[in-house]
């Protein structure tokens, strides 16, 4: 067990990063994080931030002589950097799995090697294998990157089988999968936490709704009948077990109007669509990765209360401040800000949280509070 006082590492600063080191200095614990930007949003909470490459030799030595284990963000570190600190200190989750959740193909056969259910897909590993992709998925598809894609990006839908070459290398002609595109009845995930020594605790499943391919809204619980959303909460589990995996893990689902559920696929870390952990759960997913990564069993899950989470991208700053002292005055909502100087276009700046009984009201106050707060109100931070 790693106690409150030691120093723990965080690879990657963003929000997610800001609110594991927020969540771990509440428990006593110190913070390195290891970000080459200067503005890291979890910088500001850390006891020191490490500003240099993810791959800079000092900078990872220091975090695995100072640190009593480290973890990360993202899943985009490169797999060296994780396998030279593990020599010293437990990376969790461990440098393997994060390979596995990085690299869509290598995700893919996994999920499906386990038994569990994915669309249909092919692999791309060069321009020589299009057609024979073509000839096993039907149309319409997406060509997606098999690494670095995220909110949507590295992704190209192909309606005709002519446009597949030109996309191939529109996407920089790097390895790829050609999934089959479903008609969704709606997208949920579970974000579960596993111990050191196996226990796991699952969250409520989220449903989520997506705008231009970024999360724009997860409603809690989802509104999937009862056999769907155990399922999903079975199948996140039985990935869970089968990786060894120790950490928190999101997997999110596709479920189709025959409520097929299929794995889209997960993420080893913390979760966009678990922020309403935060605010609506007796444990927070950010607590989970501290109390995992320091070799405890992960905390209760209950759910204090339905909510509906709101992404604040920085296209609400289009015309000025966002209104936030129309969320700030009601008591059952909740806002997080991520301390982004930059309100670019697409951005994820912050989310708000609407707790209370009814998800339908609690949906129709969230569109209500989303149309308001890209207001004009200047005189509010
Ligand atoms: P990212 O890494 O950007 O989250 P995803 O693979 O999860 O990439 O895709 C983003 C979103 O695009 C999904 O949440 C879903 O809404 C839509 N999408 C992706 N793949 C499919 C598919 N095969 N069929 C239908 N919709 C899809
Ligand atoms: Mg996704």
């Amino acid at each position: 067990m790693i106690l409150p006082g030691a120093t723990l590492g965080l690879l990657g600063g963003g929000q997610l990063g800001r609110m594991f080191t927020i969540a771990a200095r509440t428990m006593g614990y110190e913070v390195m994080v290891l970000d080459p930007d200067p503005e890291s949003p979890a910088a500001v909470f850390a006891t020191e931030h490490l500003c240099a490459p993810y791959s800079d030799a000092a900078a990872l030595a220091r975090l695995a002589s100072r640190c009593a284990a480290v973890t990360t963000e993202f899943e985009n570190v490169p797999a060296t950097s994780l396998q030279s600190i593990a020599e010293h200190i437990p990376v969790r989750p461990s440098a393997e799995n994060i390979h596995i959740a990085r690299d869509r193909i290598l995700e893919k056969k996994t999920i499906r090697d386990i038994g569990l259910d994915t669309v249909e897909y092919q692999v791309i590993q060069t321009e020589s294998d299009l057609d024979h992709a073509l000839q096993n998925i039907s149309l319409p598809a997406i060509l997606k990157t098999a690494t670095l894609g995220y909110d949507g990006k590295g992704q190209i839908v192909i309606s005709d089988a002519a446009e597949l070459k030109k996309a191939y290398q529109q996407l920089g002609s790097t390895p790829c999968v050609l999934e089959q595109r479903i008609e969704l009845a709606c997208e949920i995930s579970v974000v579960l936490a596993r111990s050191i020594c196996g226990h796991i605790e699952t969250f409520n499943a989220a449903e989520n709704r997506h705008h231009n391919g970024i999360l724009d809204i997860s409603i809690i619980p989802a509104r999937v009948n009862a056999e769907v959303a155990s399922s999903a909460e079975r199948m996140a589990r039985m990935l869970a077990e089968e990786l060894d995996y120790c950490g928190v893990l999101a997997v999110e689902f596709f479920v189709d109007k025959d409520d097929r559920l299929m794995i889209n696929e997960m993420a080893p870390r913390p979760h966009n669509s678990g922020h309403f952990t935060l605010d609506a759960s007796l444990t927070d997913q950010f607590q989970q990765q501290v109390r995992t990564l320091c070799g405890y069993r992960p905390g209760k899950t209950d759910l204090t209360s339905s909510s509906v989470m709101v992404n604040i991208l920085g296209d609400a700053w289009e015309e000025g401040n966002p209104a936030w002292n129309e969320l700030l005055k009601n008591p059952g909502v909740f806002l997080h800000l991520y301390g982004k100087k930059e309100p670019r276009a697409g951005r994820k700046m912050g989310h708000f949280t609407c707790v209370g009984n009814t998800v339908d009201d609690l949906l129709n106050q969230a569109y209500t509070l989303k149309k308001i707060i890209p207001g004009h109100d200047n005189n509010l931070p």
